[in-house]
């Protein structure tokens, strides 16, 4: 008898280019499709969403090809044991992961199966493995261009592979329904905007893909501008590995070279090694979503003001773009990049509330919340990451609104009681007069707020609290024998 392979789905939930499910078809064994869901580590509420969606997609491309996906609840290591033992399997297919506890997952599996289970793990989410590459000292990178320089250096991507056409399947007695995992919202169902807004699964993917091929070429111009909407949208499909970055990267460079411009399309290939460069810190620094990076930080005053949170959580600052992109986040599960770096650094500078409960609340509500790229992206605009925006830097809400929504048309769609004001004062609606209030039947104070505080006295406000931790630390590194990590 041939013993089965079990193919263990992890962030992978494609079937196209998918290196251990197809290194598990083309040893010829029989194939036990597998995720597990542990209820330990929870996910936000719109990741769970998606991950329903992504898993039934699964199943059904997997039930095309006569086998179906075979659910468990609890701990991998002794979930996939199970089945091992009920199975008789014999080898273990899977995609390695680089947070902390998916790496912790991945020993105590090795550890519980016996020594005759074959393990075989593959660097599948990432276009470089992130012990592929070190600075010359031997140290992990800090800093982006250096780290994108050595990663391009190693060469192309393996073209992606096509998905297997056949494969059998071993039966396995037991497994849950996805509707077990009790994934879905529960009453009120508050999905309604990520259902009309995305298409998760595989299909969705190479739909998502193919926009963003034909949206490229505009893409190095105009993707600051959250009004024009031309970014790519791959970064929920990308984080559930529902696309990989070899298709998307490939797709990308087959069009730089059919165009007359490639700079939009090279452009997106650089944003993807962003997203490697952030698990890549993850990887190295394991700590990146817990603690800062830069050591002053851990003594900086924030303050803990659960009005002014909750105002910026439900998108009434007062500030309209700010409120434009919590509101986007909240109705759709995304945020356009530029707007995250802006609610991001109101947040930390204006209200001076730490960096970690603004990533928490991103990491309930985005759907393509990753712990990668969401804590680097906290510390990179909080000023406390390794290669980080200074802390000195602070976007003002209201110029930036003028800047990438010049028109406001981004404001007029996420926050309905401005959009009959005139583009003048859009930014500012508390400047608006009672007549321009009037014919644009808002009234400031009334239906839409007053900011919630002043931009030039919170901006001196963070800067004075700066200056006071800097000088903290100094005044400890200037003292003999004292070392700062
Ligand atoms: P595009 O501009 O089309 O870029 C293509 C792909 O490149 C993205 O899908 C993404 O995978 C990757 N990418 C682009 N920019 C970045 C970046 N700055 N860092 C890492 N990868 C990037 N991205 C997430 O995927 N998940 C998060 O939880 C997340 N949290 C963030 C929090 C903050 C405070 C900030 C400032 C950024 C965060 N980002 C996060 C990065 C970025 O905002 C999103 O990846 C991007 O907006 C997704 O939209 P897109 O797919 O249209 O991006």
């Amino acid at each position: 008898m041939n013993p089965p392979a079990i193919v263990w789905f992890r962030r992978n939930l494609r079937l196209t280019d998918n290196t251990p499910l197809i290194a598990a078809a083309e040893s010829g064994r029989p194939i036990i499709a597998v995720y597990v869901h542990d209820p330990g580590h929870p996910l936000g509420g719109a990741s769970a969403w998606w991950l329903h969606h992504s898993l039934s997609s699964l199943d059904r491309s997997l039930q095309h090809l006569g086998g179906s996906l075979v659910v468990a609840c609890g701990d991998a290591a002794s979930a996939i044991g199970r089945i091992v033992a009920e199975t008789g399997a014999s080898e273990v297919f899977f995609s390695h992961r680089y947070e902390s506890f998916s790496r912790d997952e991945e020993d105590l599996l090795e550890q519980n199966l016996a020594n005759d289970i074959e393990l075989h793990g593959f660097d599948d989410a990432l276009l470089t493995p992130p012990n592929a590459i070190a600075t010359r000292g031997g140290t992990p990178f800090k800093v982006f261009t250096p780290y994108w320089k050595s990663a391009v250096e190693r060469g192309d991507p393996a073209p992606p592979r096509p998905a297997p056409r056949k494969m059998i399947f071993a039966a396995v007695a037991g497994s849950l329904r996805i509707d077990d995992l009790r994934l879905l919202p529960v009453a009120p169902d508050w999905s309604d905007g990520l259902r009309n807004t995305w298409q998760p699964g595989e299909n969705g993917a190479l739909n998502q893909l193919d926009a963003a091929v034909d949206n490229a070429h505009l893409y190095a111009a105009q993707r600051d501008r959250p009004d024009l909407d031309i970014t790519s949208r791959l970064s929920p499909f990308l984080h559930f590995g529902e696309l990989s970055p070899r298709q998307a990267w490939h797709a990308l460079r087959s069009e730089a070279s059919k165009s007359t411009s490639s700079k939009g399309s090279e452009a997106l290939i650089r944003q993807l090694y962003w997203r490697e460069f952030s698990s890549y810190l993850l990887f190295h620094f394991p700590r990146l979503p817990e603690e800062p990076l830069r050591p002053e930080f851990e003594h900086f005053p924030w303050t803990n003001d659960t009005g002014a949170k909750e105002a910026w959580q439900r998108g009434a600052t007062g500030y309209p773009l700010i409120d434009a992109g919590m509101r986007q986040l909240w109705q759709t599960g995304w945020m356009h990049n530029r707007v995250r770096m802006i609610v991001a650094s109101f947040l930390v500078k204006n209200l001076m509330i730490d960096w970690q409960t603004g990533a928490d609340w991103f990491l309930d509500t985005l759907v393509d919340a990753d712990l990668a790229n969401n804590s680097a992206g906290w510390q990179w605009v909080a000023g406390c990451g390794t290669d980080a925006a200074p802390y000195f830097r602070i976007f003002n809400p209201v110029l930036q609104s003028a800047k990438f929504d010049p028109d406001g048309n981004y404001i007029r769609r996420w926050v309905p009681e401005l959009a009959d004001l005139p583009t003048a004062n859009i930014h500012e609606p508390w400047k608006a007069d009672g007549m321009t209030q009037q014919l644009a039947k808002v009234r400031i104070g009334v239906d839409y707020p007053q900011p919630i505080v002043n931009l030039a006295d919170t901006r001196q406000r963070a800067l004075d609290a700066y200056q006071l931790v800097r000088g903290l630390l100094q005044s400890r590194t200037d003292r003999p024998g004292s070392s700062v990590g």
